[in-house]
């Protein structure tokens, strides 16, 4: 394996520290498989061992929190194999990475299998000259004169960007922190990081708000570089466009020669094989020129359905992160930035009503929070807080009875073993029985309907089964429910059984009224 430390990446370390490691990546790798340990761990370092803290370097915060998210428990047994004692794991940040990033993947799915084309290759290990491209090569940003920043949000202006997207005014948390640290890697060094970066998530959660952030970053940095932000949709028209008006030369042209393609809800292109072929196009015109490709949708690639395969593998080349509904926390934090930026007068009370009782998306809270807003400058003085009137003024945002509630994984578990007559440990169990594997992938299904946890987290769930197979599960529900009543019935009666309050269910072996 290519990566694996040898003594001399760790001058600094003991040998016995030097030894520890070897061992702990031997392990390591036996544990996840050698293409995920590469993926992710072979830039990482250990540096330290503390009295309480064992300490690793990573080359940046994407690598310490996938690895903390994702790989935390394989790690830190890889490391009690081999040391008497168990230390907390910790992650610093390395000053200057040792190594050029590897493009991590989509790593919870089998590793694409690309038919990797030269250019592909070179341009994940290849470092740029940056004098080849001295125009699109960052300026001081400091030193800016007023016309300058005419300019820049002129050219943001001409390359579709909204100007109240950026990334100073996009509240970080944990539902959101991977894609944020990825959106703004790609904006400090577009093409050398995540090619291409995909974000995906429901709607309304700031895939576009990142991705205008990503586009006025980087102009802010590079303001004579050309950006692009389209919807697919709108990519697709235009085409269509050029196409009934002989102008395809000039369409392919002006996408071919961006330097950073900001594509929105590319699930648009689900089924429309025309368009396919040219974005194929237009994709592989702007990787051979290591240009930023950013893409986003509401599904994972692999999801989106009657997309061709080479557009799916093309997609988890690079950095695949998903934004999920943030808590309450992020949520009352994103309220009160929005309340800034809008001057709104409301008290905080009111701004947390809102965060506990919307939990659908950001959408959804910033549009209950000035509908409050509207209200509060009718009133004389500030909005009364009282929660009936607020219930009353809100109704429309605040969350159904469907959502009102939290759902956790482990009632749709036991909903579902009741109904199928199974014990829960069946779901989250081994055994492969068609009749389990049945239940299991609705109750995945419904965990990934009616809870705001990421697939990976619902895997864990499961037993510890990866995304993969979290989105196999789904996908086969969705089709089974299309084309089988039966299916389809249990599904409802099963969604329908969640909107009760969990104790007035039937339990414990009984199995469900239908
Ligand atoms: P999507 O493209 O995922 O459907 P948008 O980017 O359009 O969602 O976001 C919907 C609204 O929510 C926008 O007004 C956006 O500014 C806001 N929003 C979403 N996430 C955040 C966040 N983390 N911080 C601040 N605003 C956010
Ligand atoms: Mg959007």
């Amino acid at each position: 394996m290519k990566d694996l430390p040898s003594p001399s990446d760790s001058e600094t370390l003991s040998p016995a520290l030097a030894a520890l490691w070897m061992n702990v990546c031997a392990e390591l790798t036996g544990r996840i498989g050698e293409a995920e340990f590469e993926r992710w761990f072979s830039p990482v370092r250990l540096v330290r061992l503390e009295p309480d803290a064992l300490w690793f370097s990573a080359p940046n915060a994407i690598y310490s929190l996938w690895i903390e998210e994702n790989y935390l428990s394989e790690l830190t047994a890889s490391i009690c194999a081999h040391l008497p004692t168990h230390p907390p794991v910790r992650f610093e940040i390395a000053a200057a990475p040792t190594m050029p990033l590897p493009a991590p993947a989509d790593v919870a799915e089998p590793a694409p299998k690309v038919e990797q084309e030269p250019d592909a290759a070179a341009f994940r290990h290849e470092k740029l000259d940056p004098e080849s491209i001295p125009d699109t090569e960052p300026a001081p940003v400091s030193g800016r004169t007023p016309a300058d920043r005419k300019r820049i949000r002129q050219r943001g202006e001409d390359a579709g960007l909204s100007e109240g997207y950026r990334f100073d005014n996009f509240v970080v948390g944990n539902a959101n922190r991977i894609a944020a640290a990825a959106a703004k890697a790609v904006a400090e060094k577009p093409g050398k990081t995540y090619h291409p970066l995909f974000i995906y998530s429901n709607s309304g959660l700031g895939k576009t708000h990142l991705l205008h952030a990503i586009g006025w970053d980087s102009l802010t940095r590079r303001p004579k570089s050309k950006v692009i932000y389209i919807t697919a949709e709108r990519f697709a028209n235009d085409y269509v466009e050029a196409l009934q008006e002989n102008r395809l030369v000039a369409f392919r042209k002006r996408f071919r020669e961006a330097d950073m393609l900001l594509i929105d809800d590319i699930a648009f292109l689900s089924g429309k094989s025309g368009m396919q072929e040219e974005f194929f196009h237009t994709f592989n015109s702007l990787t051979d020129r290591h240009k930023q490709i950013v893409l986003t949708s509401d599904r994972p690639a692999s999801e989106i359905a009657d997309l061709e395969e080479r557009l799916v593998s093309r997609f988890k080349w690079g950095m695949t992160a998903e934004i999920v509904m943030p808590g309450a926390e992020t949520r009352l934090a994103i309220l009160r930035r929005k309340r800034e930026e809008r001057g709104a007068n409301l008290p905080d009370s009111v701004l947390e009503f809102i965060a506990e009782h919307v939990s659908t998306n950001v959408r959804a809270l910033e549009g209950a929070m000035l509908r409050a807003a509207t209200m509060s400058s009718l009133h004389e003085g500030e909005l009364a807080v009282d929660p009936d009137e607020l219930r009353d003024l809100l109704a429309d945002y605040l969350d159904d009875a469907n959502t009102s509630r939290h759902i956790s994984v482990q009632e749709i578990i036991e909903l579902v073993a009741t109904h199928f007559d199974l014990h829960p440990r069946d779901l989250t169990g081994k055994r492969r029985t068609s009749r389990l594997v049945e239940a299991r992938h609705v109750a995945m299904a419904l965990a990934r309907e009616k809870t705001s946890l990421s697939l990976a987290d619902i895997g864990k769930e499961f037993g510890g089964r990866d995304h993969g197979t979290v989105i196999n599960a789904c996908r086969r529900v969705t089709s089974k429910i299309e084309s089988n009543a039966s299916t389809r019935r249990t599904f409802d009666f099963l969604r329908r059984s969640l909107l009760a309050p969990a104790p007035a269910r039937p339990r414990g072996g009984q199995k469900a009224a239908k």
